[in-house]
């Protein structure tokens, strides 16, 4: 026993000195100027991944660039010297690996990421002959495409989203659909839909900036009465078919603060509260947002 004992103290001992030597090693100049890391590691289509960059030396005004095939995405500083860009994926995504690229302080590096497939809902929608859908106006489909394509520098929200009203869930994010048979490849529900009576309370998931009111009588006829919130760095909420709003643009508004309420403004059959959340211009799966954290 006792000789086992010297053994094990002995190996102790060995493995001490090399970690004493260890900083030597690391201290080769810039092989590790350069850290990334990729949240969640096994994501599934309707995440949003989060790239974490760590850098040494940070030079002003030169963030590190994420990029995806042909596609930028902002990095923001979210602590000394530590940047986070988000990446969106939609269920029209194929599943399988993304290369993500990571360009900073002179060096680059590859990050590959395999994104699992996910069984969105289906649903069979049958519509007579001549149906008359509604049609956006120009104004609306503009004002909305701006919106959506805000990169705010600042981060208002902080910890996870609220639910943005009490009712239940009726058709959750990522739905397909069939027309009279025929599959809409460009379609899936961009977004949650909660069923509450007319006039149910809408507050803000999170804190942010109004960035969007929109009115059917400005020509929202598809939206109809709408609310969008900046959350910064690229992060944006919108509010459908509300009977009433009460905020303006430019409000900032703090997470449970009332914005509106529940109606059925615009293309809508029924009362309810439509909340898409975009993240860098792509609707993604709000849900992970409710329940964890994304700094
Ligand atoms: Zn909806």
């Amino acid at each position: 026993m006792s000789g086992l004992r010297i053994k094990l103290s002995t190996k102790i001992a060995v493995v001490a000195a090399m970690i004493a030597t260890l900083p030597a090693v690391l201290a080769i100049p810039a092989a590790f100027a350069l850290q990334v890391k990729v949240n969640p590691s096994h994501p599934k289509l309707g995440d949003t991944l989060s790239v974490f960059i760590n850098l040494d030396n940070p030079k002003a005004d030169s963030n590190p660039k994420v990029t995806v095939g042909n596609k930028t995405y902002p990095a923001f500083e979210i602590a000394p010297n530590q940047y986070r860009a988000f990446i969106p994926t939609t269920p029209l995504e194929k599943p399988g690996t993304r290369t993500i690229q990571i360009t900073g302080e002179g060096q680059v590096r590859k990050l590959t990421v395999w994104v699992r497939d996910r069984n969105f809902p289906v649903q069979r929608i049958t519509l007579p002959p001549k149906a008359a859908g509604v049609e956006a106006t120009e104004y609306e489909l503009r004002r909305v495409a701006e919106f959506k394509a805000l990169q705010t520098p600042k981060k208002y929200w902080q910890g996870i989203f609220l639910k943005p009203n009490a009712g239940r869930i009726t058709t959750v994010y990522g739905v397909r659909r069939y027309y009279n048979g025929k599959f809409a490849k460009d379609y899936y529900h961009r977004g949650i839909d909660y069923a509450s009576p007319e006039g149910s309370p809408v507050v803000a998931p999170a804190a942010g900036r109004v960035a969007l009111v929109g009115k059917v009588s400005q020509g929202f006829r598809v939206h109809g009465n709408v609310v969008g919130i900046d959350h910064g760095q690229g992060v944006t909420s919108i509010f459908m078919h509300l009977s009433r709003i009460n905020v303006k643009e430019g409000d900032i508004v703090r997470p449970g603060q009332v914005i509106g309420a529940v109606g059925s403004t615009g293309a809508s059959t029924g009362p309810h509260l439509h909340w898409g959340l975009y993240v860098n211009g792509q609707s993604v799966d709000p849900v992970p947002w409710r329940y964890q954290e994304y700094k």
